[in-house]
């Protein structure tokens, strides 16, 4: 991993920075752009439930990494694979920033996202370009203006105080707490009317860890997303391997009471489960 304090950079052999389509659940048909190409998730979080297992190194801002892919490259890769895609006929809804870590730790997002959409008008109209980011950097300008830029952002909001959110995202020292990040995401939405929520609700084994699946932690999140106010909340649970022992799924009855009692508090039908 290469950091500013030194860290030794692992081989990139096996890191793809544009992958799929995968058919997602959420997302349709969807390729994949991946913005680190180190062999270690990076990330500000370092969340539970996480499939990549633990954050080994966090970091709170780009400047802490320095080995991030030139623009130029991941626009020349993202351009391969759409002449592929449209050589072959494959079904394509969507082209996602996500990959292994935050992608909006990348220090330049907004020109990427720019260049991937004038991609996407020019091989593949009408096909929309997302990203999924854990919302940790919006507070930054830089990070909101690439934001303002995309199609379709999907932020994560997993918790309702910020306790259950340092529980469960474990963030890295210097993050904005929750209330600053729906601060952001509100003055988003209502800049640009293009903000998704995504929450992934578990349930611990651990009878000394407080999960988000009870009654009440479910109103705390409705409550900051009817702040939000966004597109949909994009409700799920657990269907990888997590990385702490104690998160489980909870059971696609109790997904969608949690999703019901969201849409009750919001007061409009925004919550929709994903199983
Ligand atoms: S934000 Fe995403 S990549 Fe980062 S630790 Fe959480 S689940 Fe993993």
């Amino acid at each position: 991993l290469s950091r500013r304090s030194g860290f030794r950079r692992l081989s990139s052999d096996a890191v793809e920075m544009v992958y799929g389509p995968v058919q997602s659940r959420r997302l349709g048909y969807s390729l994949g752009i991946n913005v680190n190409l180190s062999m270690q998730k990076i990330c500000t979080f370092d969340c539970v439930y996480c499939q990549y297992g633990p954050t080994i190194d966090l970091i709170s801002s780009p400047d802490e990494f320095v080995d991030w892919p030139e623009d130029n490259m991941l626009l020349d890769e993202v351009k391969k694979w759409l002449q592929r895609i449209l050589a072959i006929g494959s079904k394509l809804d969507s082209i996602t920033f996500s990959g292994f870590g935050e992608p909006t730790l990348y220090p330049r997002l907004k020109d990427a996202i720019k260049g991937v959409e004038k991609l996407r008008d020019q091989y593949c109209p009408g096909v929309e370009v997302d990203i999924l980011t854990n919302a940790s950097l919006i507070n930054r300008e830089d990070v909101f203006g690439a934001l303002s830029e995309i199609d379709m952002v999907v932020a994560k909001l997993d918790a309702g105080s910020q306790e259950t959110f340092k529980a469960i995202n474990r963030p890295a020292k210097g993050v904005p707490s929750l209330d600053d990040i729906v601060e952001s995401l509100t003055r988003l939405q209502s800049a640009t009317g293009k903000v998704k929520l995504q929450t992934l609700i578990f349930r611990s084994t651990d009878p000394s860890f407080r999960d988000n699946s009870s009654f009440d932690e479910i109103e705390r999140i409705a409550e900051k997303a009817r702040t939000i106010d966004p597109v949909e909340i994009q409700v799920y649970t657990v269907s990888r391997y997590p990385a702490e022992y104690f998160v489980k799924p909870i059971e696609a009855s109790a997904l969608r009471e949690a999703a019901e009692r969201m849409n009750t508090i919001i007061g409009k039908q925004c919550a929709k489960t994903y199983v």
